[in-house]
């Protein structure tokens, strides 16, 4: 078995590694790359000939996994991808809002270009399209955890629950017969323990080979049991305060995992009977999936769906869907809590509650999620005296707080915690998805403590797997 990292290698985003075994080439995940130095491979002819690939395992829905299966299909790919069905009820949400951003961008830098009479780097046309989303979708064909899905003769992969987001999966392939068989694991993006909705990350016993990512592999989160009391304390205050508490929000999980803790807080009394809004289209729908999934939700939260409590419904919650509902927010008097996105404040309509609140020195802006390097979020995150906003500049006097707890992603111990199922060592472990220093120095220390064989692939790089 041969296996080639085309993607999250030595960087976090643009998940694509490709193994071949008895003549099929399969690839897992298609993301998209999302940090600067490395957007120009969004655009670079796919490494492996997409007409070539026989089939795409895909771990989970976030764009960074799934992101570029529009442009493969585009340059030629036409077989089946296979995930679980939680995954396949996402993906048309996050690949079609994906396709109207590159639309609206493609567009906006058209016009923008023409104006400065200069040229981009690339002709000014999407990345993909609608249509080209329209052709990827009948493509996907899903498979339950735990089940062995036939990939080709002596060739077979069983999807396990990676407790990162709703319908999210570690992989386990089998390749051969017998005592010559062998098992490859991909972790996905592996979860936090403990989290309410998503369940528990699967761990392994044995497997030959191992490719984990490596995202928080330096870093320790605050206990996620904690996150509830955090977020009670600064509601309550800001409210006390007469100001709103503005939240950018991630569409899928954060936004569920917030409005669950923000629903038994409100059963609580933990705060006054503010209005609570979720302003974000792509937010509620995907709220919307997770009811159809209960499968897919950890015990305690299929147990509330089961008995009728909805964990997501409290009186004061309002779901907004359209332009004109969610500037009728700016019309509420008195305190609210407003939730939208996008989660690192790039874009979408966390802009406007932004800039009705960053000046207000009684509102509050809470961030529950990663930042990026060169985000306004960042920007506000590390206390700028005043920041950009869609053209205007303004100071900053709200009071700027965060809750880490809420990651998706297991922190350092989480990660040790996974290897650490393992009987024995793996023949070899490829670390991926992770900044490079990270990945590195979690190698090192691994080799040396423990002995393992352990590689940071570079992109491109392929391994043979004996
Ligand atoms: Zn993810």
């Amino acid at each position: 078995m041969r296996l080639k990292f085309l993607g999250a290698a030595r960087q976090v985003t643009g998940s694509c590694y490709a193994f071949e075994f008895g003549g099929a080439t399969v690839l897992v995940d298609c993301g998209l790359y999302q940090e600067r130095p490395f957007l120009t491979r969004n655009w670079d002819p796919f490494p492996v000939p997409p007409d070539r690939i026989d089939l795409v395992l895909v771990t989970h829905a976030h764009l960074d996994h799934s992101g570029l299966l529009p442009r493969l299909v585009r340059q030629g790919f036409s077989g089946p991808i296979v995930t679980t069905p939680a995954t396949a009820d996402l993906l048309p949400i996050v690949l079609e809002d994906a396709a109207r951003i590159q639309e609206e961008d493609a567009a906006y830098k058209k016009k923008r270009h023409a104006k400065e009479g200069r040229r981009g780097p690339h002709d000014e046309v999407p990345l993909y399209t609608t249509a080209d989303v329209e052709k990827t979708l009948p493509l996907i064909e899903t498979v339950p955890y735990g089940r062995a899905r036939r990939l080709a003769r002596g060739l077979s992969a069983t999807f396990h629950d990676a407790g990162h987001i709703l319908g999210s999966s570690m992989i386990e392939v089998r390749a051969g017969d017998g005592t010559d068989a062998r098992t490859l694991v991909f972790s996905g993006d592996i979860g936090q323990w403990n989290k309410p909705l998503v369940r528990d990350p699967s761990v392994f016993l044995r497997a030959d080979y191992v490719v984990m990512e490596t995202t928080y592999g330096d870093r320790l989160h605050d206990d996620p049991k904690d996150v509830e009391s955090l977020l009670c304390d600064i509601v309550a205050k800001t409210v006390a305060a007469g100001g709103n508490v503005v939240i950018p929000t991630f569409a899928i999980e954060r936004a569920q995992e917030l409005m669950f803790h923000l629903s038994r807080l409100r059963r609580r009394k933990c705060f006054p009977p503010v209005l609570v809004f979720l302003d974000s289209p792509m937010a509620v729908n995907v709220t919307g999936i997770f009811e159809l999934h209960l499968e897919s939700l950890d015990d305690e939260t299929r147990a509330l769906f089961r008995t009728g409590k909805k964990p997501f419904e409290f009186p004061g919650l309002k779901l907004i869907r359209t332009t004109e509902e969610s500037k009728a927010i700016n019309a509420v008097r008195g305190s609210c809590i407003i939730m939208a996105g996008s989660g690192m404040c790039t874009g979408g309509r966390i802009k406007q509650h932004l800039i009705r609140n960053i000046s207000r020195p009684d509102s509050t802006v809470l961030f529950v999620g990663f930042q990026a390097r060169e985000t306004l979020g960042r920007q506000i995150l590390e206390g700028n005296p005043e920041v950009r906003i869609l053209g205007r500049t303004w100071p900053v006097r709200a009071r700027i707080e965060k809750i880490m707890g809420f990651s998706a992603h297991a922190d350092r111990n989480g990660l040790f915690r996974w290897l650490d199922a393992l009987e024995k060592p793996p023949r070899r472990l490829f670390l991926t998805h992770g900044e490079k220093e990270i990945s590195l120095a979690l190698a090192e220390e691994l080799r040396r403590d423990r002995g393992w064989q352990v590689s940071v692939p570079e992109y491109l790089e392929e391994f043979e797997l004996t």
